[in-house]
């Protein structure tokens, strides 16, 4: 058997919540990443829809589903997605990785930005799932930072997610089919420099054209560091999806993944 050697990142743009009640594109992608990815022991998601003070990890064995909207209809609050917790991969965590002084967390659970795709990737919910928190307190670079000390996690069979939108302007939605030109503009410049690897550019996100429009609020851009910072030399990055919806929301999501080498590597 051949052990698991490194697991890819995604970064997935999860956009308006109502896609996972529906059969589109973005469901799609999500169900065949589920379902061509080598199958992971456990599943780490950093999700725009939480925040705290500090960097905290979801504790519980069986954390609950919530459902952190208002106005939508009542089917949303119904689903659930019942995966069971991670609370000993959190506390090796805790204890492997003490410079980033983790907290356990009793009360979050799986919001809307883990389980609108988790539950499109893996529908029977058998893989535990941890969430890391974003931290209002600390910088991008320190976001950046954490996901290099995370990194290791790929070896160990843990799929690492980010879901959030790299532009994300719920001010500026439109019915409207075409992108303002900003949005597409910032997404055209992000994806230069993600595809350049210029991280430290994309860390230095404030300093980017249009990101005060793109990036009014920082927590559907933050999940995106930690995933830039675990990736390594020898991935190959791979762009899954660059839609615009809705003129103002970016679905850009990509994978970085090993890059095969086995013709050299035997
Ligand atoms: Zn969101």
């Amino acid at each position: 058997m051949n052990k698991p050697t490194r697991l890819p990142l995604l970064f997935l743009g999860h956009g308006n919540p109502m896609h996972t009640l529906s059969e589109n594109r973005f469901t799609q992608l999500w169900q065949s990443l589920g379902q061509n990815l080598p199958r992971p022991r456990a599943i780490l998601v950093i999700s725009a829809h939480w925040m705290e003070s500090h960097f905290a990890l979801t504790g519980q064995a069986h954390p609950p589903t919530i459902h952190d909207f208002s106005g939508f209809p009542p089917a949303m609050y119904q689903l659930q997605y019942q995966a069971a917790g991670a609370p000993d991969l959190a506390a090796q965590l805790q204890k492997r990785l003490p410079q980033w002084q983790l907290k356990l967390d009793q009360e979050w659970g799986y919001d809307h930005g883990t389980w609108c795709i988790l539950r499109h990737m893996y529908p029977d919910a058998d893989i535990p799932v941890l969430q890391l928190s974003l931290n209002s307190q600390a910088s991008a670079q320190a976001h950046f930072q954490l996901g290099q000390d995370l990194a290791a996690l790929r070896e160990e069979g843990v799929l690492i997610i980010g879901s959030g939108n790299i532009v994300h302007h719920l001010g500026r939605l439109t019915q409207q089919t075409q992108a303002y030109p900003w949005a597409q503009a910032f997404q055209d410049q992000f994806l230069e420099k993600l595809l350049a690897r210029d991280f430290a550019a994309l860390i230095d996100f404030e300093h980017l054209e249009q990101a005060n429009l793109a990036i009014p609020t920082t927590e559907h851009y933050l999940p995106l560091l930690p995933i830039l910072g675990a990736i390594q030399d020898d991935d190959d990055l791979g762009v899954l999806n660059q839609e615009l919806e809705m003129g103002s929301i970016s679905m850009l999501s990509f994978i970085a993944d090993l890059r095969n080498t086995t013709e050299q590597g035997k």
